[in-house]
C-alpha cells in the first residue's frame, strides 16, 4: 500500500498532524521508534496547555494518541533510517524489514536528550546516569540524586524527585534559572532539596555503578554522594538521516517557512525538529496542524 502521508514521530506534533490529515481524508501512517507521546510523556505535570488545567505528560500523550488512531491512523513501531525518493512516491525505510510507501512525509523527530558530554557519562547510562526522571526516577526511592540544568525540565524533575528520594541536589552552571519562578519557590521550600549554583559537573564517580559526583563550584571542587543523576540540560535534533533532503542548520534544526514546507516538495517538518524560536507543547501542535495541511495541498495539487 502506498499511503497519502508518512508521518514519522508519533509525538505532539506528528500525531496532531495525523488527525488533521485524517479529517482531510487521507490514508495516515505514523512511524515511531519508542513509544507514541513524545517527549511530553517526560514531563510529570503540564499546566500550560489550553483547557487542561492539569494533566500528567503521560496522560496527555496517552490521550493524543488515542485521538490519532481513533481518526483512523496507523501506527508502526519502527525506527527509521532514511527516506528514498522514487519519484512518484518515497520509500520510507527502517531499522528491521521493507520500510514503507507514501507520497508525502511529514517529519516530526522531535528532539533527543543533550548529554553533558562528562568522561564514562554514556557508560554509566542506566547505571545511575539518566535523562527521564518520570521514567526512571522511582528506582532511586530513599536515596539522594542529582538533577543538572536549571531550565523548567531541571526543575519539575527536582520536584518530582524530592518527593521519593532522601535528597535532591540541584546542579545549575549559573546562579539563576532559565525556568519558571513559582516552581522555584516550591522548591526553595523542600527541607531534602539543595541548591548548587555557579557548579559544573566535572566527574562521575563508580566502577559499574553509579556512587557520586564531583562538582567544580567556585574554582572548589566538592564530591557529592548520590545514587543517580539525571541531566535535564535541553535537548538535540537528531535529523542527520533525512540531511539530504533538508536544510539543517549549525545546530541541526530543518529549515522551512511558516507552512512547516521544506526545500523539498514531498516533505514537510513539525515541531521541536524544526528550525523555530519557541518549543513549546502548543507550538508543536499548531506546527502538526500546518504541516499536514500543507501536505494536503500538495497531494490535492
Ligand atoms: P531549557 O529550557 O533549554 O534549559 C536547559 C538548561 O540546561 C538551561 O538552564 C541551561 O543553562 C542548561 N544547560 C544547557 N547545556 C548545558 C551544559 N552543557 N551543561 C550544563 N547545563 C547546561 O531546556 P528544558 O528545561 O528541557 O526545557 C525545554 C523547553 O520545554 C522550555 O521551553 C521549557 O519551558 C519547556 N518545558 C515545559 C514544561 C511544561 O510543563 N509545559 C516542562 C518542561 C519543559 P543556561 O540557563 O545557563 O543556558
Amino acid at each position: 500500500m502506498i499511503y497519502d502521508i508518512i508521518v514519522i514521530g508519533g509525538g505532539p506534533a506528528g500525531l496532531t498532524a495525523a488527525v488533521y490529515a485524517r479529517r482531510a481524508g487521507k490514508s495516515v501512517l505514523i512511524l515511531e521508534k519508542a513509544a507514541l507521546g513524545g517527549q511530553i510523556t517526560w514531563s510529570p505535570k503540564v499546566e500550560n496547555f489550553p483547557s487542561i488545567e492539569s494533566i500528567s505528560g503521560t496522560d496527555l500523550g496517552d490521550r493524543m494518541a488515542s485521538q490519532a488512531m481513533a481518526q483512523g491512523a496507523d501506527v508502526e513501531i519502527e525506527e527509521v533510517t532514511g527516506i528514498e525518493d522514487c519519484g512518484d512516491f518515497r520509500r520510507v525505510n527502517c531499522e528491521f524489514g521493507a520500510g514503507y510507501e507514501g507520497r508525502a512525509v511529514i517529519l516530526a523527530t522531535g528532539a533527543k536528550p543533550r548529554m553533558l558530554g562528562v568522561e564514562r557519562e554514556e557508560e554509566l547510562v542506566g547505571a545511575g546516569v539518566g535523562y527521564c526522571a518520570v521514567c526512571d526516577g522511582a528506582f532511586f526511592k530513599g536515596m539522594p540524586v542529582a538533577v543538572s540544568g536549571g531550565g523548567n525540565s531541571a526543575l519539575q524533575d527536582a520536584m518530582l524527585l524530592s518527593e521519593t528520594s532522601s535528597r535532591v541536589y540541584l546542579i545549575h552552571r549559573r546562579d539563576s534559572f532559565r525556568g519558571e519562578e513559582a516552581l522555584v519557590r516550591a522548591l526553595r521550600e523542600k527541607d531534602n532539596v539543595e541548591f548548587v549554583l555557579n557548579a559544573a559537573i566535572t566527574r562521575l564517580l563508580g566502577e559499574d555503578e553509579l556512587t557520586g559526583i564531583v562538582v567544580r563550584q567556585n574554582g572548589e571542587e566538592r564530591e557529592i554522594k548520590v545514587d543517580g543523576l539525571f541531566v535535564a540540560i535541553g535537548h538535540e535534533p537528531d535529523n542527520g538521516a533525512f540531511a539530504s533532503h533538508l536544510e539543517l542548520n549549525e545546530q541541526g534544526y530543518a529549515a522551512s517557512n511558516e507552512s512547516c514546507v521544506t526545500k523539498t516538495p514531498w516533505l514537510f517538518v513539525a515541531g521541536d525538529c524544526r528550525a523555530k524560536k519557541v518549543r513549546q507543547l502548543t507550538t508543536a501542535v499548531a506546527d502538526g496542524a500546518v504541516a499536514a495541511l500543507a501536505a494536503c495541498s500538495w497531494l490535492d495539487k
